[in-house]
């Protein structure tokens, strides 16, 4: 991802990704999903420190966990469950949209660096490989 908009999402959801050490690995297209399920997580709680950000096999991966200091069990649970399910549906969305415009994808990048990608960018795709 572009530094400026790797900055602006570190910065806009602080403290959440002050630990992503590896930044995060995948291409601008997807920053709109990763955008929009921060601000839902940080809807819900600000105890969660995400990770890993990362494109691998065509789909987003996303991993957090949650500070479970000031929370009993079910509190836990609770919230676990709901960014559990914020996730996966952004992962769901990421792999319907290219991953280097953020247009809608029609299929997958076959080689070397397997991607989710539009027509266009899967043709790119295409014609440097061959
Ligand atoms: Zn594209």
């Amino acid at each position: 991802m572009t530094p400026e908009l790797e900055d602006a999402l570190r910065k806009d959801f602080a403290p959440m990704y002050a630990n992503l050490t590896w930044g995060f690995a995948c291409e601008d297209g997807w920053e709109p999903i990763i955008r929009k399920l921060s601000k839902n997580i940080a809807g819900i709680t600000n105890t969660v420190e995400v990770d890993c950000v990362k494109s691998k096999w065509a789909g987003l991966r996303f991993y957090f966990e949650i500070d479970r200091t000031s929370l009993n069990e079910s509190e836990y649970e609770r919230i676990y469950e709901a960014i559990d399910k914020l996730v996966e549906s952004a992962c769901d969305l990421a792999e319907e949209t290219c991953e280097r415009c953020g247009k809608k994808a029609v299929g997958v990048s076959d080689g070397g660096w397997v991607q989710t990608l539009c027509a266009v960018h899967l043709g790119k795709q295409t014609d440097a490989v061959s």
